[in-house]
């Protein structure tokens, strides 16, 4: 176990750390910290609920000075305005004394650009409001020293990364760059390729489902007995959240639990930034005990002590059920997924079982065989709850296969093709 004051982290952050019972590093915190601090460009491979937030937020609060205005010294890019707010609470907690402040879209103008001209010496951003700021003149790059990218293979599955790239080009070539994401190939290679220089690559074993610590099972279920079964797992969790496919989808689904006495909130794209805000904190605070999302309103949101997570319609892709089932189990507590898998949706469990690795999973017999009739009379299946192995968190993921040097050099694009 490392301490953070041993990863040389300032002491007036291991001291706000240790006041919120953080004084251990996680294994992406302990590999990437010191070099990141020594200046190195540092580009971090980890799943959801790894620590990602201070091992980038660390660094970057370290390296921060008092800014001119409208000249942020340090620049976090995220995917959605949920995110870039937990990142900016995150790093106000660490430090008194920097100033942090969000750049999203669905917002006024007035306090960012407010802020801009008092001097913000971090800057927390959502790609396109960013550029939009940028292309007013009310913000400049010039000054940053360190730039994160975080959820970097989300910003690419959204299709900001021509965005990232337009931005990161209008900072000095001599940052510092740390990119953090759940993979690191294709597109986000291709970014790490041109704007990341010799770094330090850490990865652990991401995209297998930790059975240790997380139940995950895949229950049968009539299309119409959705909603009684969602209902019933909210009575035996604490604390959920509920994926839809669609934005109506989880209007519906809000709006029957609540019918029937389920204390729930939901975000979904076509909220407005208020209403997404309040459905977030509502659930944060434990007012609504479980939040009914669709998978991009949910990207990245953070929510500690999440035990279920419920698959309301099936997960797209594999990709899509890792993200979603990482709302719980995070930080090494325990967490139960259950996918609720009606008799048309069996076509693509098929497809989703081939992409995942799914070892140490439940599965209802009744889902073995494709072709069996759904509607079936008889007593209705109760939810089978996969047990729990390990139960005990440990209070850490899996040990990491470590951290490498990167050893081919990559040259920075040249000055000239930065436009
Ligand atoms: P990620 O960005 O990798 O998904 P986060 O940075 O959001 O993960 O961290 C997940 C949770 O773990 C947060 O609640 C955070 O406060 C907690 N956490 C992070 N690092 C530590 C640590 N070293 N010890 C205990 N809890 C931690
Ligand atoms: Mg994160």
């Amino acid at each position: 176990m490392t301490t953070f004051n041993e990863l040389g982290v300032h002491a007036s952050v291991v001291d706000s750390l240790a006041g919120r019972g953080i004084t251990e590093a996680f294994p992406i915190q302990a590999a990437t910290i010191p070099p990141a601090l020594a200046g190195n460009d540092v580009c971090g491979r980890a799943p959801t609920g790894s620590g990602k937030t201070l091992a980038f937020g660390i660094p970057l609060l370290a390296s921060a000075r008092k800014a001119r205005p409208r000249h942020p010294r340090g620049l976090v890019l995220t995917p959605t305005r949920e995110l870039a707010t937990q990142i900016a609470d995150e790093l106000r907690k660490l430090s008194r004394r920097t100033r942090v402040s969000t750049f999203f879209g669905g917002t006024g103008y007035g306090t960012q650009l407010k802020a801009l001209q008092r001097g913000v010496d971090i800057a927390v951003a959502c790609p396109g409001r960013l550029l939009d700021l940028m292309d007013r003149g009310a913000i400049s790059l010039d000054d940053v020293r360190l730039a994160v990218v975080d959820e970097a293979d989300r910003m690419a599955d959204m299709g900001f990364l021509p965005e990232v790239r337009k931005i990161l080009d209008r900072t000095p070539e001599d940052r510092q760059t740390l990119l953090f994401s759940a993979t690191l190939d294709g597109a986000v290679d291709a970014l790490i390729r041109s704007y990341q220089q010799d770094p330090l690559t850490f990865r652990t074993d991401e995209d297998k489902l930790d059975g240790t610590r997380v139940a995950h099972s895949f229950i049968h279920v009539d299309r119409h007995d959705k909603i009684h079964r969602t209902a019933a797992l909210a009575h035996q969790h604490q604390s959920i959240v509920t994926f839809c496919r669609t934005k109506r989808g989880a209007d519906r689904l809000a709006r029957r639990l609540s019918d029937s006495g389920v204390s729930v909130a939901h975000i979904h794209g076509d909220r407005t930034q208020r209403q997404r805000d309040r459905a977030l904190a509502e659930f944060k605070e434990g007012r609504a005990k479980m939040l009914v999302a669709t998978d991009v309103a949910a990207r990245g949101i953070h929510v500690d002590d999440v035990d279920c997570v419920i698959h309301y319609d099936l997960a797209g892709d594999g990709k899509d059920y890792i993200h979603r089932s990482g709302r719980t189990g995070r930080a090494g507590a325990t967490g139960t997924v259950v996918s609720l898998v009606s008799a048309e949706e069996k076509g693509k469990l098929v497809k989703l079982r081939s992409e995942l690795e799914l070892s140490d999973v439940e599965f209802d017999p009744a889902l073995e065989a494709p072709k069996q009739q759904s509607s079936t009379p008889g007593r209705p299946r109760r939810p089978q709850r996969a047990p729990r192995r390990n139960a005990k968190a440990t209070g850490h993921r899996k040990a990491p296969s470590g951290a490498s040097r990167n050893q081919r050099r990559r040259p920075r694009k040249s000055a000239a093709s930065r436009g």
